[in-house]
């Protein structure tokens, strides 16, 4: 589960987050929409804790992470190891898949299980080839990155998190990189995370995949949360004149 309370975060001057509160219960999947500079990847990272928040309170399965606490107007500072004990189950997909490109399919499975938790070569392929299974490509453990198609490409990213274990995930637009006829193939791959009752937060601009396969859909503008709620609502009768516009310019 993921908890946010009140969170904020500026850059500079700049407030991106203004103060958002959400929660992501266990096996739920919430996609985050919104327009270009809304904040959604600035709110996806703060939850891994790629970048620290300024305030409020973020928590992973009731473990409060940050490396501060502002307890009654007085900043606290935190032990390092909560942060690093809760967003171990954290897992991210990025835009870009960031493969390592010197390492055979297999090995960027395996190297993070090797590197991250010290796991033995042998048994770190053997669930890497697991995983790869799962996303339909054991048949490419032995072929390059650079051979592989950029849908093929996502997919052994989605691996390499899954191979990590994770109790979540969170996808920054992990289709928006792919010749539209490359899209369906990892959609699938997440549509059946969400069918196995991984506990996800997707942001994305493929509306008709939010509408399936959110329990909620969050509609960011300016760093604040304009309307949320189940995609019937949200694709169908949203409230707010920002996200009915925001819905036409997709349509
Ligand atoms: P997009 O749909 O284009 O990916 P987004 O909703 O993900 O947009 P963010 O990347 O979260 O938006 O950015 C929100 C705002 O924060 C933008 O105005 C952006 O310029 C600013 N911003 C993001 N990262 C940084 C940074 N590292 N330093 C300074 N400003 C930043
Ligand atoms: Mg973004």
């Amino acid at each position: 589960a993921i908890q946010l309370r009140n969170v904020r975060k500026s850059y500079g001057s700049h407030e991106v987050i203004k103060g958002i509160s959400l929660d992501v219960a266990p096996r739920e999947v919430v996609t985050i929409i919104g327009g270009s500079g809304s904040g959604k990847s600035t709110l996806l990272r703060c939850m891994n804790f790629l970048e620290e928040y300024d305030s409020g309170e973020i928590l992973i399965d009731n473990q409060l992470i940050g490396y501060g606490i502002r307890v009654t107007g007085d900043y606290h500072r935190l032990p390092g190891r909560i942060v690093r004990d809760s967003l171990r189950d954290v897992c991210m997909v990025f835009q870009q898949f960031n493969l390592w490109p010197h390492l055979p399919v297999i090995d960027n499975v395996a190297l993070p299980l090797r590197l991250v938790k010290d796991i033995p070569v042998a048994e770190a392929r053997e669930r890497a080839r697991a995983q790869l299974e799962h996303v339909g490509l054991a048949h490419k453990a032995d072929a390059w990155p650079g051979q592989l198609s950029g849908g093929q490409q996502q997919r052994v990213a989605i691996a390499r998190a899954l191979a990590m274990q994770p109790r979540i995930m969170l996808f920054d637009e992990p289709t928006s990189a792919l010749d539209p006829e490359l899209v369906g193939e990892v959609l699938n791959v997440i549509r059946t995370l969400s069918d196995e009752g991984m506990t996800m937060v997707i942001v994305t601009h493929e509306m008709g995949f939010a509408a399936k396969v959110s329990d909620k859909v969050v509609f960011l503008a300016d760093g604040l949360i304009e309307e949320q709620g189940p995609p019937e609502q949200i694709f169908a009768a949203p409230q707010s004149p920002r996200l009915r516009q925001f819905l036409n310019t997709w349509r």
